[in-house]
């Protein structure tokens, strides 16, 4: 099964992934994960990437198609890959069908206050890349592997104002592109976590 998980930043796509690790043996390919990846290590991609990310824009296609298809190249997975913030535009839709199409994907829409809000208390492990909240989790450490917990740069309110217009912009229309072909399937971001894993395995019998 090839995942595509589309929706605003804070939609929720990282915590439904990081479930679906967990709960299914998913490969969770997350293309912001990879890019704050490149920025730490200081590698080419990471220095090309850099003022996009922290302006909360995007990354040009072509940089970003090349990371990934080089990624997809070494990746295979019995259950499942979950392509999370890769495509963002069309034109890597395009290029992602040319090299491995996805059987489905999952739209997370979520009001945009609400998205806000998250954004606002959302706190990441240094270490293993957990996602937490300051709304429901008040220690500084991660719970899982004991690391240090940030707040990301992008994540402070005049960069979500950004990256919330670069979504409607060249984000959104991706949802027409996958419901023309037929795979394109909603979830209310929301909801409870849990309750959103059960309503994805549901959409995913439909497709076994
Ligand atoms: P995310 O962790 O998914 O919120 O992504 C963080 C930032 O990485 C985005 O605001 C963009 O600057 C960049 N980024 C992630 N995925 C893509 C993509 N598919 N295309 C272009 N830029 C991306």
């Amino acid at each position: 099964m090839k995942l595509v998980l589309l929706g605003p930043p804070g939609a929720g796509k990282g915590t439904l992934s990081g479930n679906l690790v967990k709960e299914l043996g998913f490969l969770h390919l997350s293309a912001g994960d990879m890019l704050r990846s490149e920025m730490k290590k200081g590698s080419e991609i990471g220095k090309k990437a850099k003022s996009f990310v922290e302006s909360g824009t995007l990354v040009p296609d072509d940089l970003i198609i090349d990371m990934m298809i080089n990624v997809l190249d070494g990746e295979d997975n019995k259950v499942g890959i979950i392509l999370d913030g890769f495509p963002r535009t069309v034109a890597q839709a395009e290029a992602l069908d040319k090299k491995m199409k996805p059987d489905l994907a999952v739209n997370i829409s979520t009001p945009y206050d609400i998205i806000i809000k998250r954004l606002s208390g959302r706190l990441l492990c240094k270490n293993c890349g957990a996602i937490y909240n300051t709304m429901s989790y008040d220690k500084d450490t991660c719970e899982k592997c004991g690391g240090e917990l940030y707040q990301r740069d992008d994540d402070k309110p005049e960069t979500v104002a950004n990256r919330l217009k670069v979504y409607e912009e060249q984000s959104k229309p991706l949802i027409d592109y996958y419901k023309n072909q037929g795979i394109l399937n909603e979830l209310d971001g929301s909801k409870d976590s849990k309750v959103l894993v059960g309503e994805f395995k549901k959409i995913m019998e439909m497709y076994k």
